[in-house]
Order: C-alpha cells, then sequence, then structure tokens
C-alpha cells in the first residue's frame, strides 16, 4: 500500500449541523475516507452532536480525542472539520492544544452563516415558523440517530437553539472572542498559520453558475437547496457556496476560497454528485500530502 498520505497523526474528521458518520450505512465523507486510506492515512470519522453548540459539540469531541489518543498510542491528532465541525475542532484545539498538531476548516462559518442570520430574523425561536422549524430539526435529528450505523455510543443531546445560535454571525462572534486560534485580522485575509503550535489551514468553495449548477449537480437536489439558501446571503452575495461565505470561511492559512463547490459537494455528496470540474476528494488528498509534508 502507498505511504504518501502516511500523515505523522491521525486525521479526524468532524462532522457539521445533522452530521453522521454513516446513515444506513451511507457514509457522510462520501468516498473520502477510503481514498484518504489509500494513500496510508489514518482515519477516524467521529460523531459528535448532530445539534447543539460547538461548545458541547466541541467537549464531545475532546472525549473522541482522549480514546483515540488511548487506542493509537499516538501523542496528537489533526483535526478536519466541515461546517460547523471546524468551530468544534477550534475549541477542542484552543482547549488542547498539546493533543491537536492541526485543524483545517472545510467550509467552515468561522465568521457564522448569513443563512442562519436569515432564519433568525424572519423565523424567531418564539415564532410559529421558528417551532415549527425547531420541532421539524428535531425529528430529522431522532430519526437521524436512529439511522446513524457508524456510531454505537450514547444517545447524544441535542439543542435546536444552541445549534443555531452557535451559527449566526452574532453567535459566531461570541464564540470567537473565546477562541480567537487562527483567525484572520482584516477581513477576506488570512490568519496566522500557527498558534500554540497547532497549525491553521481552511478551505471552502463558492456557486459558480455554469459550473456548480451543472455536470451530475443536475441530478443533486443539495445542489438546488444551496442556490436557494444563497439567495438570503447580503454581504457575501454571489460569493457563497449557499451556507457559507466565503470570507466568513477564512481560517489560518487559505488553501483556496473560489473553489467550485457548493456546501455539500465540499465533502462530496450527495453519492459524489458534484459539478461541472468539480474535484472535492483531491482536496483532502492533497491536504493529507501538505499535513505529512509538514511534519504532522
Ligand atoms: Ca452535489
Amino acid at each position: 500500500m502507498s505511504q504518501e498520505l502516511a500523515t505523522r497523526y491521525p486525521l479526524v474528521l468532524v462532522p457539521g449541523m445533522l452530521g453522521f458518520v454513516r446513515l444506513l450505512l451511507y457514509p457522510y465523507w462520501y468516498g473520502i475516507i477510503p481514498a484518504l486510506r489509500r494513500g496510508g492515512a489514518q482515519v477516524f470519522a467521529v460523531q459528535v452532536s448532530s445539534l447543539n453548540s460547538s461548545e458541547v459539540r466541541g467537549e464531545q469531541l475532546l472525549a473522541r480525542i482522549q480514546q483515540i489518543l488511548d487506542s493509537t498510542g499516538a501523542s496528537r491528532v489533526n483535526l478536519i472539520g466541515h461546517s460547523q465541525g471546524a468551530l468544534t475542532a477550534r475549541y477542542a484545539a484552543a482547549k488542547r492544544p498539546d493533543w491537536v498538531a492541526s485543524v483545517t476548516s472545510v467550509a467552515g462559518p468561522n465568521h457564522g452563516s448569513e443563512l442562519a442570520d436569515y432564519l433568525q430574523r424572519y423565523s424567531p425561536a418564539q415564532s410559529l415558523r421558528g417551532r415549527l422549524l425547531s420541532a421539524l430539526l428535531r425529528g430529522i435529528a431522532a430519526l437521524m440517530s436512529l439511522m446513524e450505523t457508524g456510531y454505537r455510543g450514547p444517545r447524544l443531546p441535542v439543542d435546536v437553539h444552541a445549534s443555531h445560535q452557535s451559527l449566526t454571525t452574532e453567535g459566531v462572534a461570541l464564540f470567537n472572542r473565546q477562541y480567537p486560534q487562527g483567525l484572520p485580522e482584516t477581513w477576506g485575509g488570512q490568519g496566522a498559520p500557527e498558534v500554540n503550535g497547532v497549525r491553521y489551514y481552511s478551505w471552502s468553495g463558492i456557486l459558480q453558475p455554469g459550473k456548480t449548477d451543472r455536470g451530475f449537480n443536475l441530478l443533486d437536489g443539495s445542489n438546488r437547496s444551496c442556490r436557494l439558501f444563497a439567495r438570503t446571503f447580503v454581504r457575501e452575495a454571489g460569493q457563497c457556496d449557499g451556507m457559507v461565505g466565503r470570507y466568513s470561511s477564512h481560517l489560518g492559512q487559505v488553501i483556496g476560497d473560489d473553489y467550485p463547490l457548493d456546501h455539500f459537494d465540499i465533502v462530496n455528496q450527495s453519492l459524489g454528485l458534484v459539478g461541472k470540474g468539480a474535484e472535492p476528494i483531491r482536496l483532502f488528498l492533497e491536504q493529507a500530502r501538505r499535513l505529512k509534508a509538514a511534519g504532522l
């Protein structure tokens, strides 16, 4: 087996809101884990609460990291978080920088999501629409936990309100004040590549008419959702992946922020159906190579 992606520390993949390891055997990181393993990487996909604050999810992640360190004998891990998984990883790295060699944010709302802001404005928690949305999300989370086949641990707590607050611009600003590691100092800039011995990286995509809405995405309903969600963006109108803005995603070393990938394409969803010319798996393989080259 090739060892070109055999990083020094295991890769730990952290899912976003409503994330999972496998639903009825169907993986969240579609095709990504086998591709990384073929290159010799040691990879763990972990589960944290599908709907909860980044702090609660971060504490759960710390517990998983401890188990992984114990079972592998590794001294640290490389965290790769998608969407809210990036905030979850940032929390863990801020608390235990000695356990974390690197944090990689993949389409992470590191400065909040304008979609979350829109929902807060037009479907506040106490309104009928807000209550219906909350009930719907709780139902989806409950169904997903029944269908989850990649996680066998105890039932993880769900808090829809905390989940939502953790993703708004205001909520993330509060989070950032406590956990600023790797954030850029200016809007659209890059962050410090290393803080407290932890390396920080990020990449993200944007909707690109003629690319992201072509190819196999013609068959993928999640792309249509992203195009609809993108209409709620104001500050980063025309510069978002449907759920996260281009500059909002910046953390540490920015590997790229305008790949032709919507918020789901970036983890090769759904079923590997992505837009024309998109190669989401390649970005993960390149990152493993980058981490290995950095001695991580
Ligand atoms: Ca897609």
